[in-house]
């Protein structure tokens, strides 16, 4: 029986690159039934609402969906479709690989790392108080009245929660990952050198789940700000990354830097039996239907979907089909081209046609 998964096109360039990357996942021979669903601006115009339940329960009900990028409206108070999504889902895992490929314009080759970042607590919990409101002032308060330290009166408060059981949680996934990935290192990152009772829990909890794998695969832990230098001046040394939220989205963004950028960053969010395949990189807004900007980075994350569902051959197939077309670069869009205005660039769908064609070989 086909698999069903289902597809949220999204916003923005949203459409124009889930469409190549559902595409190219057909052109494998793979069978899927796509239910395709709204969420972010159509779904505004369908039905009202940003993230409608019935959205959400496609993706429980099909336990697996590619998604595009969501704009963030500005000014509404909603914070973050993607973030709501994974907390609606409990896809408590972001797993973001950063890979070197031949012709992508970088400053580094042979680049292997697996970024994998806790998608539920820390700083995007979401618990905030605004400067200057009654609540703000009354936290204000109970705060010095069990620590010593002034807090200026104009501050507004971000809550950091880091829990043991969700530190546990993404630590063992970061192993079990490796293992399953032939992976040959875990790094644990944090700052718990000076948020003890946070990143204290975060690292402890490494160290507890890394003894349960001593002799399988190695581990260390690193401090975030040695680990972006040390990213960018030896980052061969470096193999599979696990980090709270907030510094997992920075040194992912910093990884895909190292690739060459967002327009080739695939990623998932990984929950308990669910999972949600999206790039990296936003809608863009400013390039929505113009069929140029680059599909690459949503046609791996459906290589990543590919694998997920097992499909280890067809997965295979198509990131070699990728890896031929960025290497001969003639049909890659104008971002992959050495000089963006080179009137050669194909456009979007253009390029997912030759990955296709290079498929069908
Ligand atoms: P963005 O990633 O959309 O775009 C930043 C720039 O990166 C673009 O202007 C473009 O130059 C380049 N770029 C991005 N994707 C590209 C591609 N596929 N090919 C070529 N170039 C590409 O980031 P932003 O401008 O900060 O965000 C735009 C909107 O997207 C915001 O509303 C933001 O909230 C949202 N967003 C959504 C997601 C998501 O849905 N997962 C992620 C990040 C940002």
């Amino acid at each position: 029986m086909d698999k069903t998964v289902t597809l949220i096109p999204g916003d923005g360039i949203g459409p124009e690159v889930v469409d190549a990357a559902r595409r190219c996942i057909e052109a494998t021979g793979v069978k899927i039934d796509w239910e395709e669903v709204p969420a972010g601006q159509t779904a505004i115009d369908k039905f009202g609402d940003i993230l409608p339940e019935s959205t959400l329960n496609s993706i429980r009900k099909n336990k697996v969906a590619l998604k595009g990028p969501i704009t963030t409206p500005v000014g509404t108070g909603f914070r973050s479709v993607n973030v709501a999504i994974r907390h609606a889902l409990n896809l408590y895992a972001c797993v973001r690989p950063a890979k070197s490929y031949v012709g992508v314009k970088s400053y580094y080759k042979d680049i292997d790392l697996i970024i994998v970042r806790e998608n539920s607590e820390d700083l995007y919990a979401g618990i905030e108080f605004e400067e200057g409101k009654p609540e703000t002032k009354e936290i204000i308060s109970t705060i010095e009245k069990y620590n010593k330290k002034k807090i200026l009166p104009d501050s507004g408060i971000s809550i950091k929660p880091i829990s043991v059981t969700a530190s546990r949680r993404i630590v063992k996934f970061a192993f079990e990952y490796a293992i399953k990935n032939g992976r040959r290192k875990v790094t644990a990152v944090h700052k718990a050198n000076i948020m003890k009772f946070t990143d204290g829990i975060f690292l402890n909890a490494a160290r507890e789940v890394a003894k349960e794998y001593e002799g399988k695969i190695a581990f260390e832990d690193v401090i975030v700000d040695n680990m972006a230098m040390q990213l960018v001046q030896k980052p061969r040394n470096f193999d599979c990354l696990v980090l709270p939220n907030l510094y997992g989205d920075i040194i992912s963004d910093l990884c895909a830097g190292l690739i060459g950028g967002l327009g080739i960053a695939p990623g998932a969010n990984i929950g308990e039996g669910l999972a949600v395949f999206e790039a990296v990189h936003g809608s863009a807004p400013k390039y929505k239907g113009l069929n140029k900007v680059n599909p690459t980075a949503m046609i791996l994350s459906g290589v990543l979907l590919l694998r997920y569902l097992n499909e280890l051959d067809a997965a295979d197939r198509l990131e070699n089909a990728v890896r031929e077309v960025l290497a001969e670069g003639k049909s890659v869009t104008y971002d992959l081209k050495p000089d963006p205005r080179d009137p050669s660039a194909v456009g979007t769908a253009q390029m997912a046609d030759a990955i296709i064609a290079k498929l069908r070989k």
